[in-house]
């Protein structure tokens, strides 16, 4: 016993929060970012109880169960496996993933009213090459203030291209680097670090069975109190005090792991309130608009995953991808973001969405699709504890603003979450990211969960 004792008392920095054990930290959040903090201070032998506003766990990852599909309804890829901790995790749970081999076998340009074949493909993917290597020099001509839209027409207005090429060129600049990726408007998004996050090596990956296995191991042992939606924090040097769901909870620290959109809405009140550079840093963000509408048939009556390219280039439901093996059912899930989501979010019903899809499959396809048995809508943009998919930074913000929003107010209010990594924001290993950030600065120097003792 001796040994592991002694390793045991060595994770923990002397002096340090975790090290008190009146300690008591209220997490509030049940998603990525807040597990992953509140598993890490559990298994440091740290008080820790979870506050979640939802009656589920996960945030804005999402696996349900549509009919007879399995489907992720927020993320759903493991961006990159070398240096991602959410991977590192599932490896030492034996949590599978799988890479993404999704075959594109459909490109339909509507302008034209032609399907294309690999050269359509092949047109797209060098404008996304050409126009991701001409970053740098895009970013010197145009300055701090420019947009991706006007990258993108700049770059444009140097091609030599046919006006179907240019076509293709400005979707795939708009939807697969900016709209699909960022989610935020092509014309509201900054070009000044645009692109500046490294990329985790490894190709993309989906998860078995969704997040949810990985989400559920997570959550294990942990003590997590679902709708207790949180309204006010305040805090001081004897403590911390948090209302939620009509009761008041008392800790030593509260780490707020609420997406970036909650924090900018105000609806959790802080006392002292959030600094003004905190407060300024949240106003310069801002939270970009994927969607999700998924359609599950009784047969794979369409082949493969589909592309759209709408007439006015203004990102109609783009990306169709066949989910069916993962799924374990007949399944499309159709992928939009930017300025289309953000105006068909405000104005449509879910019957309309449904619709919509269904007539962009039917234009591409030429077919009639039959009824779809089953479907899904996600409202992640209206969602009151979302309010967005996951941060962008418009012209004007700057990494710096995400470190803000990261930056502890006073002893014991701490932060998390994707839109807190300045490095990686947007994506679940950012979440992970952040957590493990806080579980260390309470003073978890090595952590002892697996998968994670190098982190
Ligand atoms: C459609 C979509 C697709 C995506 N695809 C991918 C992908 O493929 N790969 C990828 O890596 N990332 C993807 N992302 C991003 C990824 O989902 C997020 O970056 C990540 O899950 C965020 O985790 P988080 O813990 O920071 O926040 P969240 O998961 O949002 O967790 C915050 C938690 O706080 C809770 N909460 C909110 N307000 C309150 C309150 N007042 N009181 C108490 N609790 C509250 C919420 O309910 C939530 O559970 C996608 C996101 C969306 C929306």
């Amino acid at each position: 016993m001796l040994p592991l004792l002694l390793l045991a008392c060595a994770e923990i920095e002397p002096g340090s929060p975790a090290d008190d054990p009146d300690t008591h930290v209220l997490v509030v959040g049940a998603g990525m970012a807040g597990l992953t903090a509140a598993k890490v201070l559990h298994e440091a032998g740290v008080k820790v109880t979870v506050l979640e506003a939802r009656d589920r766990i996960g945030g804005r990852t999402a696996t349900e169960t549509i009919g007879p599909a399995t489907v992720d309804l927020g993320a759903a890829w493991l961006h990159g496996v070398r240096g991602n901790p959410v991977a590192d995790f599932a490896d030492a749970h034996d949590l599978a993933y799988v890479p993404d081999e999704t075959r594109w076998l459909t490109l339909y340009d509507e302008a034209s009213g032609q399907a294309l074949g690999d050269r359509g493909w092949a047109v797209m993917e060098d404008a996304y090459d050409g126009f991701t290597r001409a970053l740098g020099e895009l970013k010197e001509r145009l300055g701090p203030d420019a947009t991706t839209a006007e990258a993108r027409d700049a770059y444009l207005a140097e091609q030599d291209l046919s006006a179907q090429d240019r076509r293709l060129a400005a979707h795939a600049i708009d939807q697969w680097a900016v709209e699909l990726s960022y989610a935020g408007p092509v014309e509201e998004v900054g070009l000044a670090y645009f692109w500046d996050e490294p990329e985790l090596r490894g190709g993309d990956q989906f998860p078995k069975g969704g997040y949810k296995p990985i989400v559920d191991t997570l959550a294990e042992g942990l003590t997590i109190l679902l709708e207790r939606p949180v309204t006010q924090i305040t805090h001081g040097d004897e403590g911390v005090t948090v209302l939620a769901g009509g009761e008041t909870y008392e800790g030593s620290h509260v780490l707020v792991t609420v997406p970036v959109g909650v924090l900018r809405a105000g609806t959790i009140q802080f006392d002292p309130p959030l600094s003004e550079a905190k407060s300024d840093a949240l106003s310069r963000l801002d939270v970009g608009n994927l969607e999700k509408v998924v359609l599950v048939f009784e047969e794979r009556w369409w082949q493969g995953s589909l592309e759209f390219v709408d007439r006015d280039q203004s990102g109609v439901f783009p990306e169709h991808y066949d989910i069916t093996e993962l799924a374990g059912a007949p399944t499309l899930v159709c992928l939009y973001g930017g300025g289309f989501s953000r105006e068909v979010q405000a104005s449509w019903t879910d019957e309309e969405l449904i619709a919509g899809v269904l007539q962009t499959l039917e234009t591409a396809t030429g077919q009639t699709p039959p009824t779809p048995t089953h479907t899904a809508v996600t409202r992640w943009t209206s969602d009151p504890f979302a309010l967005g998919s996951y941060v962008f930074l418009p012209p004007g913000a700057s990494p710096e603003d995400i470190e803000a929003v990261a930056a502890p107010e006073g002893e014991r209010l701490l932060f998390a979450g994707e839109g807190t990594e300045r490095d990686y924001y947007g994506n679940v290993h950012a979440a992970v990211m952040s957590g493990l950030r806080e579980a260390h600065r309470l003073g978890v120097n090595k952590i002892v969960v697996p998968g994670w003792e190098r982190w």
